[in-house]
């Protein structure tokens, strides 16, 4: 029994090249590592590459949502956790209770912070976001002084952190990123001041973590580079850090049809000679973008898709390997012999990031995990 006897579609993570990818993050900078698993892990599957971190020494788990967080507790990941979104008022009392730590940035989120600590006779864990330029979420620089003075005198709560996120840390511009740190470091120089720094400060994503070690502070929030995948075109990764996920199909058939036929809905593809068309198992609703200009790799050659992509297949053009056969592997995203097709060139051809690839494949294809190691991660 193999992958491809056994699947239609599927994703094979290699755990290996996340734990790697950790590891250089550590050895580069030696400041903490927070695995930023959100989304599934970025389309990897959250709790394998969440355990695949830890042991490689990661020491936090970000997730946006109470739901990621509590699905790690539930898999007895006791690591620190961080909610880096909105937690809805009625879920403040769960989060508490599994020692979650959440975000905040309006005082209303104190008070409700305070209730759950009571009622749950624990402490709530809270990180103050601010906003230096995002403007995402977060309290003003100018507010963030006021707001830490409130957050120290409610009680039942752990003022544990003091973050912000960048906007463009992954351009060649230094300029931006330098004013959002200006203020971020003037807001932790007011807090220092006053005597209510929290212990956990922390700015950089991964483009931040890679190109500015000033910003690194306590902990550095990585995400799309602890999975091998580029911040952006301007942000590239050393060549030791590699890509984690290959996503593959088989050809369900192959046929050869004459001159003029139609392919797929609204036949917008028509052979214009006596063709080798193929058929493989994955469509739209496993997150393969409905788009033209499509390709995927058949033997080590890159073919292109034709017609449009359905829900569950699509078609491609084989007369470039004529001796490809049903039942065959086919690589939609990863590398096959010498030919290499990578989360970013399917980002180009689909007009979007890397990140909207990997996280569009669906729940429906199931995910396989090489070099997975048993046990429960050091702490
Ligand atoms: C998603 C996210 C990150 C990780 O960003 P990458 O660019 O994937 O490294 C870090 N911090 C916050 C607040 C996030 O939402």
């Amino acid at each position: 029994m193999s992958n491809a006897t056994f699947y239609s579609t599927w994703v094979e993570v290699d755990l290996e090249a996340i734990r790697n990818n950790v590891q250089w993050f550590q050895n580069f900078s030696g400041v903490a590592v927070m695995a930023v698993v959100k989304a599934n892990a970025y389309g990897h599957g959250m709790i394998p590459a969440a355990k695949a971190a830890l042991q490689a020494g990661a020491s936090w788990c970000g997730v946006a949502r109470i739901e990621e967080a509590l699905e790690l507790r539930a898999a007895s990941l006791d690591c620190p956790i961080l909610v880096m979104g909105y937690t809805p008022p009625d879920r403040v009392d769960e989060a508490v209770a599994q020692q979650i730590s959440m975000t905040v940035w309006d005082p209303r989120q104190l008070e409700l912070a305070a209730g759950a600590a009571k009622k749950a006779q624990m402490p709530a864990r809270l990180h103050l976001k601010v906003d230096t330029g995002m403007s995402r979420l977060g309290v003003q620089p100018e507010g963030t002084l006021d707001f830490v003075r409130k957050l120290a005198k409610t009680p039942g709560v752990i003022f544990e952190g003091l973050f912000t996120h960048f906007a463009r840390a992954d351009e060649t511009d230094p300029t931006p990123t330098d004013a959002q740190a200006e203020h971020f470091r003037a807001v932790l120089i007011q807090l220092e001041q006053a005597r209510l720094r929290p212990p956990v400060v922390h700015a950089a994503n991964s483009a931040a973590s890679l190109t500015r070690p000033s910003a690194h502070f306590d902990l550095m929030r990585v995400g799309i580079a602890m999975y091998g995948l580029y911040p952006s075109d301007e942000c590239s990764l050393p060549g030791a850090v590699r890509a984690a996920l290959t996503w593959k199909a088989v050809l369900s058939q192959v046929k050869v049809l004459p001159a003029g036929r139609g392919v797929s809905y609204g036949h917008i593809y028509t052979t214009r000679s006596q063709e080798q068309i193929a058929t493989l198992p994955v469509g739209y609703a496993d997150g393969f973008r409905r788009t033209l200009g499509n390709q995927v790799l058949v033997a080590g050659k890159r073919v292109p898709v034709i017609g449009r992509v359905c829900m569950d297949q699509i078609m491609i053009q084989l007369d470039e390997v004529p001796g490809a056969r049903a039942g065959d592997e086919v690589v939609l995203i990863g590398q096959q012999g010498e030919a290499r097709l990578t989360a970013e060139d399917v980002a180009k051809i689909w007009g979007t990031i890397n990140y909207e690839v990997t996280c569009a494949i669906s729940a429906r294809v199931p995910r396989v995990y090489l070099h997975e190691k048993v046990g429960h991660p050091p702490r």
